[in-house]
């Protein structure tokens, strides 16, 4: 016989029917409440509904599965007896609250109601029981205005709007100013507003209230902002959320209660301090919410030392269970403390290496899970731009530093506005009263944030630190009108459009724009962090560097060697490009050589001061890719001033860039079709280089010149472009007495590549895909019009990613896999590696250690990010983490 599915878990007084690991039945948070209550840490009593049953709910058309409310009611009975109250009573009635909770967080996206089993009779025994009628009428006009826009979907305004106007009247600023009587009759308003805008009554029953919450609860995962928020972190939609009953506590029942949110270590720094903020006599709500702006959590220890160290020791023993950071909300009713909720705490990449390092330093976790711990993607905040110290700045402002790193931008007032400006390739700052989870798309759009209200664990800043945008919230020297976009600061006024930096670091507001430095050292727990990695990896990390700043940058990086010079970059230098167009215009082979001669002592020049920073390593240089009209003025004007600088008519000139113009350039005269039609080109590219390497020699360096041939297609292609090569290292190193070591191999960047790769393989010293262009001709996307349409197919979900930011497993991932097994069968030892862009994306990386690549190149600024990754893929398989947490 089958047994019927169970959907209710129930918790409370030291057992609990679910645990930590079941997230994706019970939901992060309700995971982690069975968890504590079986820790016997002090939770309140209450049960939670399976994500199984939110998406039965949906499937059903809006109806509950059959069972669930037996089973419901069920719990609501043990909840009763639990608690000694009962639902409805209304001499001391069981009141609830009732929360939503997906198998990840997701801040403030998602609905919550409290206070539920508050009614016109049950609100007199809550004055009784709380001997506070103030209490009490605060708590109904809760219940009514949450289950006014939660359950019946009525504005928030139309609450607020009576609640501003309330303590207008009274000539008060604060909620907590207003009398018992206050708001007994904003209760009676709030009824009002529930029976005009929503054409009923505030029902009454109890249970009735609980099943219209829960339904609207399960129907928060398909609201805009749930539904908005999946797509950016890439959530399926079929997980659902659970929801969480809990008998409710209460931290506004006098100066003897509170709530807040705190952190086991400093989300933003990872410092081993407990990290939080409390607000004395508030709901839960009131903290993240950002309304009010709350006390560090030190003052508690004043306030209430007892209560201080019994919090001190449970934040030890959750962070020794669950080996983590934690993020815990708590409230204190009346001298009480209770948790409310635990999760794994979300950090800084900064926090986040520190903590990982500091915690396998304290043999709470291993090497092997520190590096697991941190997401390769996180680094790139490290690797985030930071204000220039050097720089002199006008500071305007101070507010709380949220999350690092600096930005610059135009100020713009609203989501919207941060997003068209985006759509413009514009930098904004977006600058908000405070944030609220519908400006999810303008924080995403946006280099920064800045809200004048708000914590430190506000939304806002909850969400910039998972972005890792700079972030500076509650910064209340600033008054910001929305509707006519500009705020004010002392006597200044900034509008719509000025430019200003934040600096998510210090919390600093400047005003215009600050030059802005990137980090260029793997130093302290991030070295650390990286060297870990490097032990656990197996794919090599190389870089993309075309000058020799950027193979310092490599070196600096720890890149070990350099996977793809790009020669045509330096032909852009200085008066260079002067010499190419000489090479460009030549009629005939003849004076093409001597243009090619004037370029030589450049190129030399270059490739020298590269491979003595590379000393040792390998370095890739390819030969020209690029269609030559890339180097030729376009403009009339241009065409003109370079006409005369050559000493060639204008007409000329012209004829020649128009002789070069292709239809279709990515897929024309370029890559070793150039060296092909031009041989004298390879020739002085390959002398250039061996003279280099043989001068260093000579010196006694160890330079390791690796030459590439782009966009081969045909064996034959290669072979003759490696014939010229070979030849001209031979002579350059008979003429300089010398051998240098060197390889010669080629780019597999076209289809055709991938299926001779055998041919290829049999004559190639080794392989590197460029997926860029393997990307684009498995395709058939243009690298360069693709922005047209691929926005549509992410959106469709025709493709899943951009596949020229995330290499695509299914197609070019075969084509690769075809190269590298007949690649390798002609020659097992043939060294393979990518080049593309992929080569820093982590999914991708992933994917390469895979298919079994040697190496990865990158820009020298992802090295760290790349060198994790491919830790990750190696991990990953080894070691089955039991993290039970969210994660
Ligand atoms: C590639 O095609 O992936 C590549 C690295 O070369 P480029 O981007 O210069 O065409
Ligand atoms: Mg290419």
């Amino acid at each position: 016989m089958a047994t019927a599915k169970k959907y209710v878990y129930f918790f409370g007084k030291g057992r609990a029917e679910g645990r930590a690991e079941q997230k994706n039945l019970l939901g992060g948070k309700g995971a982690n409440l069975h968890e504590m209550t079986t820790l016997k840490i002090p939770v309140p009593p209450g049960f939670t509904i399976s994500t199984e049953a939110c998406i039965e709910y949906v499937k059903r058309g809006r109806r509950f599965p059959p069972q669930l409310w037996a089973e419901i009611e069920a719990d609501i009975t043990k909840l009763e007896r639990a608690m000694g109250k009962r639902f409805g009573d209304p001499k001391d009635p069981l009141l609830v609250s009732v929360r939503s909770g997906a198998r990840i967080s997701m801040p403030g996206m998602m609905d919550t109601v409290l206070n539920l089993g508050l009614n016109d009779k049950t609100i007199q025994g809550l004055v009784q029981r709380s001997q506070n009628p103030r209490f009490a009428y605060d708590s109904y006009r809760r219940l009514l205005q949450m289950f006014g826009d939660v359950v019946l979907g009525i504005k928030k305004i139309a609450f607020e709007g009576l609640l501003s106007e309330k303590k207008r009247q009274k000539g008060v600023t604060a909620d907590t100013a207003l009398s018992a009587e206050d708001l007994m009759d904003l209760v009676e308003q709030f009824k009002g507003v529930i029976r005009r805008e929503a054409g009923r009554e505030f029902p009454q029953d109890p249970k009735e209230q609980l099943r219209m919450a829960i339904a609207a609860v399960f129907e928060s995962w398909n609201n805009k902002r749930a539904i908005e928020y999946r797509r950016i972190y890439k959530v399926p939609d079929n997980w659902g959320t659970a929801v969480n009953i809990q008998s409710m506590v209460f931290g506004n029942l006098g100066d003897n209660s509170g709530t807040g949110v705190a952190f086991t270590r400093d989300p933003s720094t990872g410092e081993k301090r407990l990290y939080g903020e409390f607000l004395l006599n508030a709901q839960g709500e009131d903290v993240v919410a950002g309304i009010r702006t709350p006390r560090p959590i030190v003052a508690m220890k004043k306030a209430w030392p007892q209560v201080y160290r019994e919090f001190e020791q449970i934040c030890r023993s959750l962070e020794h269970h669950y080996r983590d950071m934690m993020d815990i909300e708590f409230t204190i009713e009346d001298g009480k403390l209770y948790m409310l909720q635990c999760r794994i705490g979300k950090r800084t990449a900064h926090a986040a290496i520190k903590i990982a390092v500091d915690m396998a330093k304290e043999r709470l976790i291993d090497q092997k899970i520190a590096v697991l711990r941190v997401e390769p993607w996180q680094l790139e905040q490290l690797l985030h731009p930071t204000i220039d110290p050097k720089a002199k700045v006008q500071k305007i402002a101070k507010g709380l530093s949220a999350s690092p790193g600096a930005a610059v931008g135009k100020a713009v007032f609203t989501a919207e506005e941060a997003v068209e400006a985006a759509e413009r390739h514009e930098k904004v700052i977006l600058v908000r009263p405070e944030t609220s989870p519908e400006d999810i798309a303008g924080m995403v759009a946006a280099q920064g944030i800045l809200t004048a209200r708000g914590g430190l664990t506000s939304h806002a800043a909850v969400v910039a630190r998972g972005m890792g945008k700079a972030c500076v919230v509650g910064c209340s020297d600033i008054l910001v009108n929305e509707e006519e976009g500009y705020f004010e600061v002392a006597n200044l006024t900034v509008r719509r459009g000025d430019l200003i930096t934040i600096d998510g670091s210090t919390g600093n507001v400047i005003l215009g724009e600050v030059a802005l430095r990137q980090p260029e050292k793997l130093t302290g727990e991030f070295g650390t962090l990286i060297s870990w990695a490097d032990r656990f990896r197996k794919i090599g990390v190389r870089t993309n560097a075309d000058t020799p700043r950027d193979a310092q940058v490599t070196r600096q990086f720890g890149g070990e060697g350099i996977g793809l010079c790009r020669t045509e970059h330096m032909f852009f230098e200085g008066d260079r490009v002067v010499a190419v167009r000489e090479m460009i215009l030549a009629k005939d082979a003849d004076e093409r050589r001597n243009a090619l001669a004037k370029l030589l002592p450049m190129q030399k020049q270059d490739f020298k001061a590269i491979f003595e920073l590379m000393d040792g390593l390998p370095v890739i240089i390819r030969t020209l890719d690029p269609p030559l009209h890339e180097f030729l003025p376009r403009k009339d004007e241009e065409i003109r001033k370079v006409a005369e600088g050559m000493g060639v008519s204008e007409k000329t000139l012209k004829d020649k860039v128009n002789s070069l113009q292709e239809f279709n350039p990515m897929l024309g005269h370029r890559g070793c079709r150039l060296g092909i039609s031009y041989p004298e080109i390879t020739e002085m590219q390959a002398r250039a280089i061996f003279e280099a390497a043989c001068e260093l020699k000579k010196k006694g360096k160890r330079p390791f010149p690796e030459i590439m041939i782009p966009l081969v297609g045909h064996v034959k292609e290669f072979q003759i472009q490696r014939d010229i090569v070979k030849r001209v290292a031979t002579e350059v190193m008979k003429a300089y007495g010398v051998k240098v070591r060197y390889l010669i191999g080629t780019m597999i960047e076209l289809p055709r590549a991938c299926i001779v790769a055998d041919q290829i393989g049999a004559i190639a010293d080794f392989f590197s895909f460029g997926t860029n262009d393997l990307t684009q001709t498995a395709f058939g996307f243009s690298r360069d019009d693709s922005g047209r349409f691929l926005p549509q197919y992410l959106d469709e979900g025709i493709l899943q990613a951009d596949p020229f930011a995330v290499l695509d497993e299914e197609g070019v991932g075969e084509l690769m896999r075809i190269a590298i097994e007949k690649g390798r069968k002609a020659k097992p030892k043939l060294e393979i590696g990518l080049c593309g862009e992929h080569g820093g994306e982590p999914m991708s990386v992933d994917l390469c250690h895979r298919l079994g690549l040697d190496y990865v190149s990158c820009s020298p600024y992802r090295v760290p990010i790349a060198k994790l990754a491919a830790a990750h893929a190696v991990l990953k398989k080894q070691v089955k983490i039991k993290e039970m947490g969210e994660k």
